[in-house]
């Protein structure tokens, strides 16, 4: 049977030039790189290269960046760190409804601890009116987190009018920018973002590890004490292996990205086209144009996600219901929702997320098994009648 991954914004596999060069790692490279003598200077000299590739992948300063253990620490990291380290100055935060779980979590841990949190909602294509973060903020406001891109829908959120008005008011600007990364460009030079994360896995590096980028001259607090790896902001010896990936990854696809990026885009709208064409009551999640190259959200109606999913597994088509985070309950999705989607269409939403290895074969077999299984599916819903 044919095997389509259509679920890269979950996680994406690891891209054989980086393969190759993380190799190494788990032999001949072994040393702790805070050691002093040969076996730990050949590897800092590789972890330092690493950390200048991901730097220059954003615009950013290799002084900037901070090595953790995935995506979801860099935003616990960022978002406690901030808030922590500005508690006595105030303890209001500003965040949207359709954040990571990673962030949103972090908040709700917070708001446990004393802070208030204001989660600002989405119209109904998923957006947020910067207007909106004006208006929420206080005197007493110290963050304000906005992602970059949504990993549900694929939107893109206005970060750079968000970032304006951060700096105007003074307040530190946190984006989760990992669905972002490889699809869009991110330029730290000219964006008003003063805390950034980043995860591996997501751009074809290996899963374990992540980036929080900080500004230069921006103060946060450690969540990991203990000795001095990333200048004291992240105690712990380093995940090499990881880094090395990573770095190697933000080199390999910054050269990829102009070409990859819009043959996956064809690729998307020739799915999104077949669909629309063989399957009807099909309803389009998330914003027309302001979007990712690669996501595809769409409810098909009179079907329960989970069951459309399980289908299409059969088939050997790999998709998600709502996010891989969120997977495995069976509450609808928390960015649906807040796009105020009624909850039945919210249960029959599945993201077709889209990467370097899809091919047009991929897409054409997805056209030629979607509508059998819908129909199939359809047939059986007491709620669906015959058009
Ligand atoms: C995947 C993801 C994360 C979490 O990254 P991990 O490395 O899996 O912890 C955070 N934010 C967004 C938007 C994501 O898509």
């Amino acid at each position: 049977m044919r095997k389509v991954y259509f679920d890269n914004n979950a996680t994406t596999p690891v891209h054989p030039v980086v393969a190759e060069f993380a190799k190494p790692f788990l032999g001949e490279f072994f040393g702790n790189p805070s050691s002093l003598h040969w076996a730990g200077r050949e590897v800092r000299c590789f972890f330092n290269d690493a950390r200048e590739q991901a730097a220059n992948m954003i615009h950013a300063q290799p002084s900037e960046i901070v090595f953790t253990g995935c995506g979801s620490e860099s935003d616990n990291h960022a978002v406690k760190g901030l808030a922590y380290a500005k508690r006595d100055e105030g303890r209001h935060i500003i965040t949207t409804m359709i954040e990571h779980p990673a962030v949103l979590n972090a908040c709700k841990h917070l708001q446990a601890d004393g802070y208030d949190v204001t989660y600002l909602p989405v119209d109904g294509e998923g957006q947020i009116e910067p207007d909106d973060v004006k208006k929420a903020i206080r005197n007493d406001t110290i963050l304000i987190s906005v992602m970059y891109a949504n990993n549900e829908t694929g939107n893109l959120l206005p970060i750079r009018e968000i970032g304006e008005i951060a700096k105007e008011h003074g307040i530190t600007f946190h984006s989760d920018m990992v669905q972002a990364m490889g699809k869009t460009d991110i330029d730290m030079d000219s964006l008003k973002v003063d805390l950034a994360s980043f995860s591996g896995h997501k751009v074809y590096a290996p899963k374990g590890v992540g980036i929080l980028y900080i500004r230069e001259g921006r103060e946060i607090e450690s969540l990991i004490h203990g000795g001095h790896q990333e200048g004291s902001r992240r105690a712990g010896t380093e995940n090499i292996m990881g880094a090395v990936a990573f770095g190697k990854a933000c080199e390999t696809i910054t050269k990829e990205m102009a070409g990859e990026n819009g043959r996956i885009e064809t690729l998307r709208g020739r799915l999104l086209d077949g669909i629309l064409e063989r399957v009807d009551h099909v309803r389009f999640n998330g914003h027309p144009t302001r979007r990712l190259p690669n996501t595809l959200n769409l409810s098909f109606e009179y079907v329960e996600a989970e069951s459309l999913l399980i289908a299409l597994d059969l088939n050997g088509i790999a998709v998600s219901s709502g996010s891989a985070c969120s997977s495995g309950s069976t509450e609808p999705s928390h960015v649906l929702l807040a796009m105020r989607i009624p909850p039945e269409t919210c249960q029959s939403a599945i993201r077709l997320s889209l990467g370097r290895g899809n091919t047009e074969e991929d897409v054409d077999y997805a056209l030629s098994v979607i509508p059998g299984v819908v129909t199939g599916l359809r047939e059986m819903s007491p709620l669906y009648k015959r058009p």
